[in-house]
C-alpha cells in the first residue's frame, strides 16, 4: 500500500480515524480483526514439547534400553522399576522446567515495550502489542516506533533506521507527500517504521500496519533469536560432558572387572549402566536454568527486572558499579527554591527581567498539562512549570499568547534545550541549560557573578539550571540548533532541591562493605554532584576525586588510565564518554555494571558487563540495549540485585557440590568393593532409587537457600571463576570417599558377623548420609548449630520426605520385594542412622577448620 505518497487528511480517511484518534471499542474490533501487533514468535513454548524434550536425554535414553534387557532376561519387576524411574524423572524434569518456563515468560511480558496513543481524545498508555491500524501514536526521542507509521506533524524529528536500511546516520522525517514512483525504504521520509529509533524530537503519526505485515515484519524470519547460553552453563556443560566420559570409563572398567571375576554378566551390565546414569550429572545446565529462572522471578520482586538471563548470574560478580545521580541516587522529586534575575537582564518587549525569567520557565518546558490541570513530565521540567504558575509575575494569558513554532529539545550532549515563538512579527528564542554551556552563548559581562552563585546553590547540593533569550526579527537561513543557540541574553538562574533517597546512604555502605567500587556519572554541575557524594558517602576517603568531563577530555591517555581508580565521581560527562571509562575499567579487569536512561546511553549500556536501565525515566532504546531493569530507577535495587546474584551463585554452588559429592560416594562404594574382595554392595534400582530420591529432593531445595549472612560482607568474586575453587573440587572427593569407606566398612562389618541384612544396611546408609550432607553443606562455614536447621523449609521437607520414602522401601513388603530389601530390626536402624551421620559429623569438622583458619588469619592481620 502506497501511504506515503497520500497527503494527510487523506490518511485519516482510508484508515477511519480522526485527530481524536481511535475510540477503545473500535479499537477493540480492529485489534480482533488485525490480531496483535508483534512480530510471530520464535518456536511457541508448547507443553508437549517440553514433555517430549524430557525423554529426548540420552540417559534416558540408556535406561530404557536397561529396562529392555531386564525384560529380556526376564526380570521384569526390575523393567517396571526402570520405567517408574524413567516417568519419574520425566515429571520432575518436565515440573521444574515448566515453572522456570513460566518465570521467563512472565519476565519477558513485564519488560516488553509501552506505546503513547490518543484514544477517544485522551492521551493514553498501553502495552505497544495492543497498538492497531488506525491508532494515532505519539512519538519522542528514545521511543522505538511501536508499528509502521504516517508522520502527520512532527518537530525536529529524526530516526534511526539502521535494522531496516543499513543507514546508520538518523535520517530528518517530514509530513509532505511524497508522490514519485518506486520511493525506497529509505527515502520515505514521512513514514516511520516499526523498530527503528527516534534519536531527536517529537512527532504524531496514524498507523498503517502492524505486527506482521510492518517493513521488519517482512523480515522478521531474519531475525530470529537464540536462546543464549550463560558463562555458567557453557562451562558446565563442557564439564558434564568431560565428566561423562570419565564414568563411561569407569562404568567399562566395573562391568569387565566383574564379568571377569564370574559375575553374571547381565547383572553386570545393568549394574554398570545404573552407575553411569546416576553419576552423570546431564541435567546440570537444565537445573542451572531452573535456578537462573527462578531467582530472576525474586528479583522482580525486589524491582529488578532481569531482561537477560546471564545477568542473573554474574551480577554477583559486579566489582564496580557507575551509577547515575538524578532519580538513582536522588528522588528525582524536584522543588525550585530559588531563583536570580541577573542584574545585567534587561526588559524585553514589555516584560521587565523579573517576568522575563518567570515567562521563561512558563515557555521552554518539555510538559504536558493533562485535563485536570495536572503536570506530566520530566521532574526537573515540571517543577520549574509548576514553579512559574505559583509565581506573582505568572499571567495566564501567556499560555494562549505564545504558540511554539520550533524546538530543540533536551539533550545529554548539548546539555540545554531551545523553543521559539513567534512575537509581533518578531521571533522570541528561549533557552534553559547549565550554566556554563549557556555562557558560551550569551553576551553576559558578569559571568564572575553568575558563577559565583551558581556555586553557592550547587554546594547546598541544588541543581541549577540557567535561562538565556533573544528576539530575532528573522528567522536564521537555516533552522539549526547552532542558528538559535547563538548570542543570547542571560536572564538568570533557578535552583532545585532533589533530596537523596533515604536508603541510598545504606545501599552506599554495602556497596562498600561487599568490595564493590561505587562511582556516580552525572550531567550534572560537579559541586551539586559533590555535595550529594558527600552526603550519601559516596565520597569517603580523602584520595577520592571530582573530576569534570571537560577535565576529563584533557587528560593524556596514560594519565586517564593512572587517575581513572581514584576517581568517584564524573560531573558534566557526556554519553561517550560514560562508554569510554568503561570500556577503560574493564581493561582494568573489573567487572562493571553501568545504569542509563536515555538513548545516547545505550552504547555504554551494551558495552558494559551489566548494563542497567531505569524503568521509569528510561527510554525504550537504554531498556533495549539492558541487562536489567530498576522498576523503581532506585539505586539500593542494585545492591538487593547483587545480593540475590550472589545469592543464586552460591546456592549453584552448593547444589553441585551436593550432587556430585553424592555421586562421587555411589562410585566409591561401586568400584572399590570388588577392590576389596567384596560384593558389590548396591543393586541397579537401588543406585537409580539413591539417584533419584536421596539425590534428587534435597538437590532441589538448594534454589531456596537463604543467602549466607556475610553475602555483602565478602569481596566479589572473579567473572571467570570455577565453580569448583574454594576447595569444592576436594570436598567432592574426599567426602565421596568417606562415606564409600563407610558404606564398604558396615558391609565388611556386616557380612563378618554374618548378618544376611548387610545390602539393606548398605542401602540405608548411603540414603541417609546424603541428607547429613546436605544439611551440613547448609553453609560454607558457619557451623548448623548457629544456623538453625529450620533456615530452609523446602529442604527440611525434602529430607523428611526422603527418609520418609526409604522407610517404606525398607519395611513395606510389596517394596521390599521390589527393592530387595529386608526389614531391619530396631537396633539396626539405629546403627545405620548413626553411622550416616559420620559424614555430617566430618563437614562440621571441615567448616570447623575453615572457621579456625579464618580467625587466625584476621588476629594476624590485626598484628
Ligand atoms: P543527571 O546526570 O543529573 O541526570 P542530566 O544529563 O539529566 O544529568 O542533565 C545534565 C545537565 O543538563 C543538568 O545539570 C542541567 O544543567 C541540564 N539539564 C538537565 N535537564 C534539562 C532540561 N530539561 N532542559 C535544559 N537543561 C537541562
Ligand atoms: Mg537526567
Amino acid at each position: 500500500m502506497n501511504y506515503h505518497g497520500q497527503s494527510t487528511s487523506e490518511i485519516y480517511q482510508q484508515l477511519e480515524t480522526s485527530t481524536q484518534g481511535l475510540e477503545n471499542s473500535e479499537a477493540e474490533r480492529r485489534q480482533r480483526k488485525y490480531g496483535k501487533n508483534e512480530l510471530a514468535q520464535k518456536k511457541k513454548f508448547s507443553v508437549f514439547n517440553l514433555l517430549l524434550h524430557q525423554f529426548k536425554d540420552v540417559m534416558i535414553f540408556i535406561l530404557l534400553v536397561a529396562a529392555l534387557i531386564s525384560f529380556v532376561v526376564g526380570d521384569s519387576s526390575d523393567t517396571i522399576v526402570i520405567l517408574i524411574i524413567v516417568v519419574l524423572n520425566a515429571v520432575i524434569g518436565f515440573v521444574q522446567e515448566y515453572r522456570a518456563e513460566k518465570a521467563m515468560e512472565a519476565l519477558n511480558k513485564m519488560s516488553s515495550l509501552h506505546a503513547t496513543v490518543r484514544r477517544s481524545g485522551n492521551i493514553v498508555q498501553i502495552p505497544a502489542i495492543e497498538v492497531v491500524p488506525g491508532d494515532l501514536v505519539l512519538l519522542e526521542a528514545g521511543m522505538l516506533v511501536p508499528a509502521d507509521l504516517r508522520l502527520i506533524t512532527t518537530h525536529a524529528l529524526k530516526i534511526e533506521e539502521a535494522s531496516l536500511t543499513g543507514e546508520s546516520h538518523a535520517v530528518t522525517k517530514s509530513t509532505e507527500a511524497i508522490t514519485a514512483d518506486d520511493v525506497p525504504l529509505g527515502d520515505r521520509l514521512n513514514m516511520a517504521f516499526k523498530s527503528t529509533v527516534i534519536t531527536n524530537g517529537r512527532a504524531e503519526g496514524i498507523v498503517v500496519a502492524t505486527g506482521m505485515n510492518t517493513e521488519i515484519g517482512r523480515i522478521a524470519q531474519l531475525l530470529q533469536e537464540e536462546k543464549i547460553k550463560t558463562p555458567l552453563q557453557k562451562r558446565l556443560a563442557k564439564f558434564a560432558k568431560t565428566l561423562s566420559f570419565a564414568v563411561i570409563g569407569i562404568c567399562i572398567a566395573l562391568f569387565f572387572t566383574g564379568w571377569m571375576r564370574g559375575e553374571e554378566a547381565v547383572q553386570m551390565l545393568l549394574t554398570a549402566i545404573s552407575v553411569a546414569v546416576a553419576a552423570i550429572p546431564e541435567a546440570l545446565p537444565a537445573v542451572i536454568t531452573i535456578a537462573l529462572a527462578l531467582g530472576a522471578k525474586r528479583m522482580v520482586r525486589k524491582n529488578a527486572l532481569i531482561r537477560k538471563l546471564p545477568a542473573a548470574e554474574t551480577l554477583g560478580a559486579v566489582s564496580y558499579i557507575c551509577t547515575d545521580k538524578t532519580g538513582t541516587i536522588t528522588q528525582n522529586k524536584m522543588t525550585v527554591v530559588d531563583c536570580w534575575v541577573s542584574p545585567e537582564a534587561k526588559k524585553v518587549a514589555d516584560f521587565n527581567p523579573e517576568e522575563l525569567l518567570i515567562l521563561a520557565m512558563e515557555l521552554n518546558h518539555d510538559v504536558i498539562t493533562d485535563e485536570n490541570n495536572k503536570l506530566k513530565g520530566d521532574p526537573t521540567e515540571t517543577a520549574l512549570v509548576d514553579y512559574a504558575r505559583n509565581n506573582k509575575n505568572y499571567n495566564k494569558q501567556w499560555r494562549t499568547d505564545f504558540k511554539r513554532s520550533y524546538e530543540f529539545p533536551f539533550d545529554s550532549k548539548r546539555k540545554k534545550m531551545t523553543t521559539v515563538y513567534p512575537l509581533n512579527g518578531s521571533w522570541l528564542v528561549v533557552t534553559k541549560g547549565a550554566v556554563e554551556r549557556l555562557l558560551t552563548i550569551c553576551n553576559a559581562s558578569n559571568a564572575t557573578e553568575i558563577n559565583t552563585t551558581t556555586e553557592k546553590y550547587a554546594k547546598q547540593g541544588k541543581r541549577v539550571l540557567a535561562y538565556a533569550l533573544k528576539v530575532i526579527d528573522q528567522l536564521p537561513q537555516q533552522l539549526t540548533v547552532e542558528n538559535f543557540e547563538s548570542e543570547l541574553s542571560f536572564i538568570g538562574l533557578t535552583a532545585m532541591i532533589d533530596p537523596p533517597r533515604p536508603e541510598a546512604i545504606q545501599a552506599v555502605a554495602d556497596c562498600h562493605t561487599a568490595g564493590i567500587t561505587l562511582v556516580m556519572l552525572t550531567g550534572d554541575h560537579p559541586i551539586t554532584a559533590k555535595a550529594i557524594a558527600t552526603e550519601t558517602g559516596i565520597l569517603q576517603q580523602p584520595t577520592d576525586r571530582v573530576i569534570t568531563g571537560t577535565e576529563l577530555a584533557k587528560f593524556s591517555e596514560q594519565e586517564f588510565q593512572e587517575n581513572l581508580e581514584s576517581i568517584k565521581v564524573f560531573a558534566r560527562v557526556s554519553p561517550e564518554q560514560k562508554l569510554k571509562i568503561v570500556k577503560a575499567l574493564q581493561g582494568k579487569n573489573h567487572f562493571v555494571a553501568v545504569t542509563g536512561d536515555g538513548v545516547n546511553d545505550a552504547p555504554a549500556l551494551k558495552r558494559a558487563d551489566i548494563g542497567i536501565a531505569m524503568g521509569i525515566t528510561g527510554t525504550d532504546v537504554s531498556k533495549e540495549a539492558a541487562d536489567m531493569i530498576l522498576l523503581d530507577d532506585n539505586f539500593a535495587t542494585i545492591i538487593q540485585a547483587v545480593r540475590e546474584g550472589r545469592r543464586i551463585f552460591d546456592n549453584i554452588r552448593k547444589f553441585i557440590k551436593y550432587i556430585l559429592t553424592g555421586n562421587s560416594g555411589e562410585i566409591w562404594t561401586i568400584f572399590l568393593a570388588p577392590l576389596l574382595g567384596l560384593p558389590i554392595p548396591l543393586i541397579p534400582i537401588q543406585i537409580l532409587w539413591v539417584n533419584l530420591v536421596s539425590d534428587g529432593l534435597p538437590a532441589l531445595a538448594f534454589a531456596s537457600e537463604p543467602a549466607e549472612e556475610n553475602i555483602l560482607k565478602r569481596p566479589p568474586r572473579k567473572p571467570n571463576e570455577s565453580v569448583f575453587s574454594g576447595g569444592i573440587g576436594i570436598h567432592i572427593l574426599w567426602v565421596g570417599l568417606l562415606m564409600g569407606a563407610v558404606c564398604l566398612g558396615t558391609q565388611a562389618w556386616a557380612i563378618h558377623v554374618e548378618n544376611p541384612k548387610w545390602a539393606t544396611m548398605v542401602f540405608t546408609i548411603i540414603s541417609i548420609s546424603q541428607l547429613g550432607h546436605a544439611l551440613a553443606i547448609r553453609s560454607n562455614d558457619k557451623s548448623i548449630f548457629t544456623l538453625g536447621f529450620f533456615g530452609n523449609k523446602q529442604l527440611v521437607i525434602a529430607v523428611l520426605v526422603t527418609i520418609g520414602l526409604q522407610l517404606a522401601v525398607i519395611y513395606l513388603p510389596f517394596l521390599q520385594s521390589v527393592f530387595k530389601t529386608q526389614a531391619l530390626t530396631f537396633s539396626e536402624l539405629a546403627i545405620c542412622l548413626g553411622l550416616s551421620s559420620i559424614v555430617f559429623w566430618a563437614v562440621e569438622f571441615e567448616k570447623w577448620t575453615k572457621r579456625l583458619k579464618k580467625k587466625n588469619a584476621s588476629s594476624e592481620k590485626q598484628l
